[in-house]
């Protein structure tokens, strides 16, 4: 059922409700009001006839029946009245001899009053105590104007309520439609968008209400897309172009060494050359294929307890293998006492190739090819800072950094491919961790790493 009928049904049922206990309410008090009023008034009726009857002397039943005959009477009035020994000694209608039994009359004087219905009409016993004697008086009658007046209301409440449940109905439907016509015109926006125009947005009504939150989302949702669609665009072409390149230079090196005859030692210069622009190929072959490594569910990776003084070491070693003229000297901040603290859960070989993106930085980037790391523990785990005091990276640059192939302009003049920086902050997340860079162009950059320790 569609939200517009389920929100209409619920309204008019919920006023349904309302509307018939109210006017059962207005039914039920007003019966009871007729029957109250109805009973007093054949009270009163009982209490003249007695009294005529009883206490003036000079009216008998036959006169009280002519009176009775010329006053307003009840509809259906009958009037009886009997002695103390249970005799009846007035009948207001002759032709009728409905008789009373005696159970009701014995009841009568035993509660004084006694009320009761018998086909609509009202019957009323009291008693009438005249000096020593009692008698009974029992007055019955219709209430024809009562009866009818109730009908009729009766009537107008029934009426009511079907005119109020049907306009409460449609002008619910109508709301409906209405209040949900915002979301009808979300739907179509959103429906309308695909990834050929991820740039378009849902328009934000008037940026308050729950509807207006709810395009406002979207569009956040929809930036956020947009980005990362962008990003991967971006990661393609660059991708492509960064092979290009050294495949044009090196099949440019071929044609013109083809050109003509050339020494052993031009060869080799040649071989050589192709051999350096191989070894890059390779290089990005490589930082692609660990980019996509890191990019892979985190229950896809292996994890092992690790020690993160092990992995620096070990770290700096291989680097320097590699590199010997880098400097890289490393100091403990401070040392746990609980050599448990000094683990982390994490896969070797990301955790390595992100510390040695970060330490190759810092030392190609400047000019003394040294850098300083320290590291220090806390409850929560541990803190890995690596500072240089190389060529920086400007304020303008240093947002776009982490993004895949960004390459700040001081840095063209080093090799790099700029994955580096993209890889290490993937990998760190991985891990749970995080990077934070900081830097003053021409004087020092520094990049800190966080790890959350094994719990
Ligand atoms: P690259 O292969 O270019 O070094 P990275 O992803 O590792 O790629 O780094 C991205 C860019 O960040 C670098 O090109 C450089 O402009 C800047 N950068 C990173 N580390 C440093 C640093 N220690 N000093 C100065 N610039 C840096």
């Amino acid at each position: 059922m569609k939200i517009r009928n389920k929100l209409t049904l619920l309204f008019a049922l919920i006023v349904s409700g309302l509307l018939i206990a109210f006017s059962l309410s207005v039914y039920i008090l007003s019966a009871n009001f007729r029957t109250d009023q109805f009973y007093s008034r054949l009270k009163d009726r009982a209490i003249t006839t007695a009294r005529l009857l009883l206490a003036v002397k000079e009216v008998d039943s036959g006169l009280l029946r002519i009176i009775d005959r010329n006053s307003l009477l009840l509809s259906q009035e009958h009037i009886l009245i009997y002695n103390n020994d249970n005799e009846l000694i007035y009948n207001s209608l002759e032709e009728d001899t409905t008789n009373i039994s005696l159970n009701i009359i014995n009841k009568v004087r035993l509660n004084n009053e006694l009320r009761y219905d018998i086909n609509d009409k009202e019957i009323l016993g009291i008693q009438f105590h005249k000096e020593t004697k009692h008698f009974v008086v029992i007055a019955s009658a219709y209430d024809m104007y009562g009866r009818s007046k109730l009908q009729f209301l009766k009537l107008i409440l029934i009426i009511g309520f079907i005119l109020s449940i049907t306009i409460i109905v449609f002008s619910g439907l109508i709301y409906s439609a209405q209040a949900l016509k915002p979301i009808s015109k979300v739907i179509y926006q959103v429906d309308a968008i695909s990834a050929t125009n991820l740039n378009s947005r849902v328009e934000e009504g008037n940026r308050k209400d729950e509807i207006a939150l709810l395009a406002i989302t979207f569009n956040k949702m929809l930036s956020r897309l947009e980005s990362s669609f962008n990003l991967q665009k971006n990661f393609v072409a660059n991708a492509s172009h960064e092979l290009r390149t050294p495949l044009t230079v090196i099949k440019g090196q071929i044609e013109v060494a083809l050109l003509k005859n050339r020494t052993q030692i031009e060869y080799e210069e040649i071989l050589n050359s192709i051999h350096d622009d191989i070894d890059n190929m390779n290089s990005l072959a490589n930082g692609l294929l660990e980019l996509a490594h890191a990019s892979k569910d985190v229950s896809e990776i292996t994890k092992n307890e690790l020690r993160i003084d092990d992995i620096i070491w070990t770290v700096q070693t291989e680097m320097q293998k590699k590199k010997s003229y880098y400097k890289i000297l490393i100091e403990f901040d401070n040392f746990p006492d609980n050599e448990n603290d000094l683990l982390i859960f994490g896969n070797e070989h990301l955790i390595k190739s992100a510390l040695s993106n970060i330490i190759d930085n810092s030392c190609k980037y400047s000019s003394d090819n040294t850098v300083n790391i320290k590291i220090s523990f806390n409850k929560d785990g541990f803190l890995l800072e690596f500072s240089d005091k190389g060529i920086g990276i400007s304020d303008s640059e240093i947002n776009q950094i982490f993004e895949p192939f960004y390459r700040a302009s001081n840095a063209k003049s080093q090799k790099g491919h700029g994955l580096g920086l993209s890889l290490t902050k993937k990998i760190v997340e991985l891990h749970n961790g995080k990077i934070l860079i900081s830097s003053k162009i021409n004087q020092e950059t520094k990049v800190v790493i966080f790890f959350p320790k094994l719990i």
